[in-house]
């Protein structure tokens, strides 16, 4: 047995259970349209909410600021200095978060892994909701401080928690993602956070599918709920919605100030590329000048849900533009995966453990590059794959 044997048997059981996870490999831009492995299919899987990835302003924007500033930052900005044109992005964010003030990281994955550990640490406590990203769950484990899961969605399960455990802690946070990204439903912010004030505790929403999909032109789940200046920490992504890549920490200019101090992904890793960097600018400039693109990513969500509903599918409970097709068992949504490849559309299977067992589900992602005709020519695949595959 060599030492890496374990390994080969670990992966042989993830294709025997239908759990091992194929890439596929894109040959052209994001869009509605894409060439995936060699074949043009209708693309259902981007995050790209609102078909910002290719968008001519933003990779304009993006060549721009290469010829004036090159590509890469240097080295770490506390080390090297930052770039003028970080601080200008990370100025433009907060304004149009409407929040003090913002900090950016390479991903969101990073800003959530520097943001918790720098709020709490051994001694202190985290009310984390039972369906929280991976990376909001890596970024309390890093913390070193007990991390206490509340139900799903549920004010009265965190505050009863709350009743009995804070007194046990010294500091406490609660930490909820925004919108669910495998059901796409939506925090109860509003109630989180009268819970929160009662107790006096910090809130961090990760707000990573909300940023540029909801509140008023795309502004995210505190201005959806009219909660500004309410929410001590939002995290955001600028690798979603905003076509790009990146990670936002927004809130109030003393959390900023010590993640600027304290952030280990800040401290220890490189600042956002600078191509990223301009794009993101352009990004912001393009949501705040028109709703357009956002109220035509919900106007095609909501006629693709209500579709699929027609046709008899289960959509769950989404109540955003993620659109997950229930269908169960992991094999039937790979199966199901499969043939709607081949009959031209791609929507990636989605299994254990990214979802709990036995809910594996196709999640189509509907975007502003959607037209009509793209969500029709899908409907009409997926009714044509359900009915062959029994599922409707
Ligand atoms: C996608 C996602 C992230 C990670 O964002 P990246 O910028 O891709 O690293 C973090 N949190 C949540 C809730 C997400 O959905």
């Amino acid at each position: 047995m060599s030492k890496i044997d374990w390994i080969k048997k670990e992966i042989e059981g993830l294709q025997n259970a239908g759990l091992y996870t194929n890439i596929r490999t894109l040959g052209s831009a994001q869009g509605a349209w894409l060439m995936v492995d060699g074949k043009k299919v209708l693309n259902f899987c981007s995050n790209n909410y609102l078909g910002l990835a290719n968008h001519p302003r933003i990779a304009a924007a993006a060549k721009a600021a290469i010829d004036e500033y090159g590509v890469g930052p240097g080295a770490v900005r506390t080390i090297a200095g930052t770039m003028d044109l970080h601080i200008k992005l990370e100025q433009r964010l907060a304004e149009f978060k409407k929040v003090e003030a913002a900090l950016t990281f390479q991903s969101g994955f990073n800003a959530n892994t520097a943001t918790i550990p720098a709020l709490v640490g051994k001694g202190d406590v985290i009310f984390s909701d039972r369906l929280n990203h991976a990376s909001i769950i890596d970024g309390c484990r890093l913390s070193g401080a007990k991390i206490k899961a509340y139900e799903h969605n549920s004010a009265e399960s965190l505050e009863e928690m709350l009743k009995e455990h804070l007194s046990e802690y010294k500091r406490a946070l609660v930490v909820t993602d925004g919108v669910f990204s495998m059901d796409g439903d939506v925090a109860p912010l509003d109630k989180l956070f009268e819970v929160t004030k009662k107790y006096d505790v910090l809130l961090m929403v990760d707000d990573a599918h909300g940023e540029g999909v909801l509140g008023h032109g795309g502004r995210g789940i505190v201005d959806h709920f009219g909660l500004h200046g309410k929410v001590d920490v939002e995290i955001g992504t600028m690798s979603k919605a905003f076509g790009v890549v990146g990670g936002i920490v927004a809130g109030k200019q003393v959390i900023i100030d010590w993640l600027k101090q304290r952030g280990r992904p800040f401290l220890f890793s490189s600042a956002m590329t600078i191509p990223d960097a301009g794009a993101c600018l352009a990004a912001v400039d393009l949501l705040e000048e028109s709703t357009e693109l956002v109220d035509k990513l919900w106007d095609n969500a909501k006629y693709f849900k209500t579709e699929m509903k027609t046709l008899g599918f289960d959509t769950g409970h989404s109540e955003t533009p993620i659109t997950p097709v229930m269908l169960g068992e992991a094999t039937l949504a790979q199966g199901f995966s499969k043939a709607l490849y081949e009959a031209g559309v791609f929507g990636t299977a989605i299994a254990f453990p990214t979802v709990p067992q036995g809910t594996a589900r196709i999640r189509v992602m509907i975007s502003a590059a959607h037209e009509t005709e793209d969500l029709d020519k899908g409907l009409e695949i997926f009714a044509e794959v359900g009915k062959k595959m029994g599922v409707i």
